[in-house]
């Protein structure tokens, strides 16, 4: 599928990607930085035998301490065609990952449709995760009806401020706000495989604690609740690694405080959230943050 005036995303560079690269760093090209199961989501998406997560090069939304400096800006990865990528997945199901994990597909959604019709009718049996940073367009998760069983979208900012000077896009709020009113009304609450606890529809929204930003967080999570209360699954994530780039940073330049993350965490059992994973310190390592080879695997 062509991607030319490209506007999937709420970037709306309107490029032709065949011939130029868009705000995401990417062209019509699918590039992949890595493939393989990985034991560090949510436990009932890793599982015993992990997530096939597969984490695609690029990122439309470019944030200043991002975790995954790697492959959002640094342009490394691989291109793969259909036909491999339709291997990649079929190979991770082969291992016996609970799911295939879709980790920042959003500027690929128009290549990526057809590929996941074609696996489903193929076979592929796995769950389909959608794991984004919630800066997608709701016509573009629209789109993608049908053929996504999880959704597991960050929920960043909900002040535009923060989000203009952290990720550029002061507009962050509401187009959150929007593709996750999208993706509640294809999948609904998450479900639960009865005998093995593995989640199998639904949406689960995470947010990271941002180190000075206790009270954002509190914000989103009132949001987040008094609009789908506890018809979503929750994360709230305290794994925040303060990368090299940020090492003058007033207020990015460290972890987020035991303090902080326990107040954020009181606060959501305060206002009714029951259904939230929350981690334990030792998750803000950098050794959480997966490496990335840049070849193929
Ligand atoms: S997907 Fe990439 S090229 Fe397309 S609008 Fe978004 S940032 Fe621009």
């Amino acid at each position: 599928m062509k991607t030319s005036e490209c506007m999937l995303c709420p970037r709306q560079c309107g490029v032709d990607r065949s011939v130029k690269f868009g705000f995401c760093g990417e062209s019509e090209e699918i590039r992949i930085a890595r493939a393989a199961p990985h034991m560090w989501e949510e436990p009932p998406i890793s599982g015993t035998k992990g997530s096939g997560t597969v984490f695609f090069s690029g990122c439309n939304l470019r944030c200043i301490y991002c975790q995954n400096h790697e492959i959002a800006v640094s342009h490394l990865g691989y291109a793969v065609t259909a036909d491999k990528l339709l291997r990649i997945f079929f190979d991770l199901q082969a291992q016996g990952v609970h799911n295939i994990n879709l980790v920042t597909a959003g500027h690929f959604a128009h290549q990526l449709i057809p590929i996941l019709r074609q696996a489903k009718a193929d076979g592929l049996r796995i769950p389909i995760l959608w794991n984004s940073s919630g800066y997608e367009s709701a016509d573009t998760i629209r789109m993608l009806e049908g053929l996504i069983d999880i959704y597991l979208p960050d929920f960043k900012y909900i002040n535009p401020k923060t989000a203009k000077e952290y990720s550029n896009a002061p507009d962050y709020p509401e187009t959150a706000k929007a593709s996750l009113a999208e993706m509640v009304r294809q999948v609904g609450a998450p479900q639960f495989d009865s005998q093995t606890g593995l989640m199998t529809r639904g949406v689960q929204v995470r947010h990271l604690v941002l180190p000075g930003h206790a009270q954002e967080s509190r914000q989103i999570l009132w949001y987040l609740f008094q609009t789908y209360g506890n018809g979503i699954g929750y994360s709230i994530m305290n794994q925040y690694t303060p990368m090299p780039q940020m090492k003058d940073h007033p207020l990015l330049s460290r972890k987020v405080t035991a303090q902080e993350y326990e107040n954020v965490i009181r606060y959501a059992k305060q206002i009714g959230i029951e259904n939230a994973y929350t981690q334990e310190g030792e998750a803000a390592c950098e050794s959480f943050i997966p490496k990335f080879s840049g070849q193929p695997q």
